[in-house]
């Protein structure tokens, strides 16, 4: 007793410096270790120095602290997005944006639209568009030629595996009929082997690299109109799942300008063509563009496809394709060394795999790699981790792999069942995002939104993630009920676990004493909205710094 009362008179005798701000009357969830409660949080410097009662919180009130008082408001950590595209997705709302258009119809007004905005010879770029709105994810150049006039077009789906092309645009490429498909590319064909209008994955480049490419203002308008959307979502980090010298660029000037608004931890984009060699030249970018919020400290390597473009690479044949199961784009040895000189240069390693064998090779890789990471502490991960064989899915916790899943992915839409399931053997859909075997496992589990693939709103991905059905609010049919995760499992997939998966945990990703200020305060406490009502609960305010970079606007103005 008497040790505790000298220990009380000790903080007593040294009053705290005022909070900068109080956020008061909240249900807080804290998201640390023990996955705490607390009803304030006292922000100074942009950093959190109290979280606690409402009561004790008042010891940090000063004259000149902003109080807000909740009235049993959430407050969460910030959304962290392991996974996401901010400036090409934020180029693609700036050109011409086809995301979310229900049918092929609207995807066609749209484009007559864009195209009738520029000038005779001015390329019609932009993307987004739905592979399920064409019949067999199959868009013709016919179409687009009747609506894009003697324009060149080049519109890339909302996944980013295929392009859809014009008449004008395959001529510029000098894609006809007697043109092979590239290595790891398919040019969609008639019967006569005409092209059609569809290009995937590096037969994208035929054309692709024809386009002017988009310049620096745009990319920087690009990045501001995403990162708009991101912190009305409440996120408040992001991880740059593939980043150029000209995104790290767009990142440094919008960081200049002071409209970064959220942190950046990019991953530096490998070429396939080359070898270990460009590892020299990623550790010289890491240099260069390091600053206050932008960690380019990862490497991204692309391992395969997708399964509805039939570019995965499994271990099995795709049953609608006898005898092909798809090729990884990096032999085994090939990713293994990559992999390896990554690790030894102390990169996290962020690989997209999306076929079982894809999955398997890369961890096979990451294993290899042990002794180059052993020490480093290095967050190795496997981005989309779409279809993982039951012994794979194991091996994540073993080798301390981070599955970097893209919750609102898992549900029985078009891709699903349309362009997904009739490839596979029925026993294997089962190991479709397997996000409850994995986060039961042991193994860290992280989410991310590949935006501008599929929406960013984090909450939508949750509702997914705990429902396993449409983010609609109708109830549908649930996909591998097995694999329904909870909520504060997916909440920490989507906060702690992200930031473990950007290496700022020690900074970010819980409400606790000494991290960054970065908050989402939110309309409703999730624990008390029903689980199909998730996505669509509104946040309030979106805090990076404990500076506000977003404030939902005052009703009824
Ligand atoms: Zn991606």
């Amino acid at each position: 007793m008497l040790r505790t009362g000298l220990l009380v008179l000790a903080v007593a005798a040294t009053p705290n410096p005022p909070a900068d701000l109080l956020l008061t009357g909240a249900a807080v969830y804290t998201m640390d270790p023990v996955r705490s409660w607390a009803e304030a949080v006292a922000v100074r410097e942009g950093r959190i120095v109290f979280v606690g009662t409402a009561k004790d919180a008042q010891a940090w009130r000063g004259p000149r602290t902003r109080v807000v008082e909740l009235a049993g408001r959430m407050i969460l950590p910030g959304f962290h997005d392991a996974h996401v595209h901010p400036v090409s997705g934020g180029v693609e709302l700036a050109q011409c944006d086809l995301n979310n258009l229900p049918t092929s119809e609207t995807v066609v007004a749209k484009v007559r639209d864009c195209a009738a905005r520029l000038g005779p010879d001015q390329w019609v770029v932009g993307g987004g568009y739905a592979l399920p709105v064409f019949a067999g994810g199959l868009a013709l150049k016919d179409v687009l030629d009747s609506v894009t006039g003697s324009r060149p077009a080049y519109l890339t789906s909302a996944d980013g595996h295929s392009a859809w092309v014009n008449s004008r645009a395959l001529a510029n490429g000098g894609v006809d009929a007697s043109t092979k498909d590239p290595e790891k590319g398919r040019i969609e064909r008639n019967e006569n082997g005409e092209p059609v209008g569809t290009l995937r994955e590096s037969a994208m480049r035929l054309v692709g690299r024809h386009v002017p490419p988009p310049t620096a203002a745009l990319r920087l308008e690009g990045l501001r109109l995403a990162l708009g959307q991101l912190n009305r979502a409440g996120v408040t980090a992001v991880q740059e799942a593939s980043a150029s010298r000209a995104y790290l660029e767009t990142y440094r000037d919008a960081e200049k300008q002071g409209v970064l608004t959220a942190r950046v931890t990019a991953a530096l984009g490998t070429d396939e063509a080359r070898g270990p060699e460009q590892v020299d030249d990623l550790a010289r970018l890491r240099t260069e563009f390091a600053s206050a919020r932008v960690r380019p400290v990862a490497a991204k390597i692309f391992a395969d496809g997708v399964i509805e473009g039939r570019t995965a690479a499994m271990i099995e044949p795709y049953l609608d394709r006898p005898g092909f199961r798809g090729e990884p784009n990096l032999s085994r040895d090939k990713l293994t060394t990559l992999v390896r000189r990554l690790a030894a240069a102390g990169f996290n390693v962020h690989v997209h795999a999306i076929g079982d064998r894809a999955v398997r090779e890369t961890l096979d890789a990451m294993e290899a790699a042990r002794p180059e990471a052993a020490g480093r502490d290095l967050r190795f991960q496997i981005a989309h981790a779409q279809l993982i064989r039951p012994e794979d899915g194991a091996r994540f916790r073993r080798l301390g792999v981070i599955a970097n899943f893209q919750p609102l992915w898992a549900y029985a839409d078009s891709y699903m069942k349309d362009l997904t399931w009739p490839a596979l053997r029925r026993e294997l859909w089962a190991y479709l995002y397997p996000m409850r075997s994995l986060v039961r496992s042991g193994a860290v589990v992280a989410f991310g939104s590949d935006w501008s693939v599929s929406s960013l709103v984090p909450l939508e991905g949750i509702q997914v993630a705990v429902t396993r059905q449409s983010p609609d609010e109708e109830p549908s049919e649930v996909m591998q009920p097995d694999e329904v995760i909870d909520l504060p499992e997916a909440l920490a997939a989507y906060t702690i676990g992200a930031a473990y998966a950007m290496g700022l945990e020690k900074q970010t990703g819980s409400v606790e004493v000494g991290k960054r200020a970065d908050l989402a305060v939110l309309a409703e406490n999730l624990f008390e909205v029903p689980a199909r009502r998730l996505g669509k609960t509104r946040v309030l305010m979106t805090l990076v710094d404990g500076e506000p970079v977003y404030q939902e606007p005052p009703p009824n103005k």
